[in-house]
């Protein structure tokens, strides 16, 4: 039986969006309206099925065209970014410790919106073989950007993803 976000899980998951959307657009210097600009939202797998989920990911992003009337001249397409949380991964790996879910899902975010910044900005390679290149860069921009802020337990989840620990230890606290 798979475990999925509770609705205190979700309050997290939203505190988690805005205070990685802060630190990205800090870090790289956005303007405000940027986010409005390049929309994005957050979804769960119970929101969201997914048929594929690839092993070790913690979230798949995707892109939709927002064209409900076909008006797609100019100004008028919007693309929209969607995040699909693998809230089982997430509850797993953080052993559904409530202090360790909240870091850990800002770093997944932050991973996420890293990607959206480079695509919007056309710096990503979009080639299959490249993937695993642009997927080097972001990994590492998002461990710089996020060593630079002071978070509760951020970098214990920067370590795991780092590789330097294996598992999120239930005593940290
Ligand atoms: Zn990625």
């Amino acid at each position: 039986m798979e475990r999925y976000f509770l609705p205190y899980h979700l309050e997290i998951l939203s505190r988690a969006v805005e205070v990685s959307e802060d630190i990205v657009s800090d870090s790289f210097g956005l303007t405000t309206d940027y986010w409005k600009k390049n929309p994005f939202e957050v979804k769960t797998l119970l929101q969201e099925k997914i048929k594929k989920i690839p092993e070790n990911a913690y979230a798949h992003l995707s892109k939709y065209e927002n064209t409900p009337f076909l008006k797609a001249f100019g100004s008028d397409i919007k693309s929209i970014y969607k995040i699909v949380i693998f809230d089982p991964r997430v509850l797993r790996a953080t052993m559904g410790i409530s202090h360790i879910i909240e870091p850990f899902l800002i770093y997944v975010i932050a991973h996420e919106l890293i990607h959206i910044l480079r695509f919007s900005r056309f710096e990503c390679c979009v080639n299959l073989d490249e993937k695993t290149r642009e997927e080097e860069i972001v990994h590492k921009l998002t461990n710089s950007t996020l060593k630079k802020v002071k978070i509760p337990h951020l970098s214990e989840v920067i370590d795991y993803f780092e590789g330097k620990i294996e598992t999120l230890h239930p005593s940290i606290n």
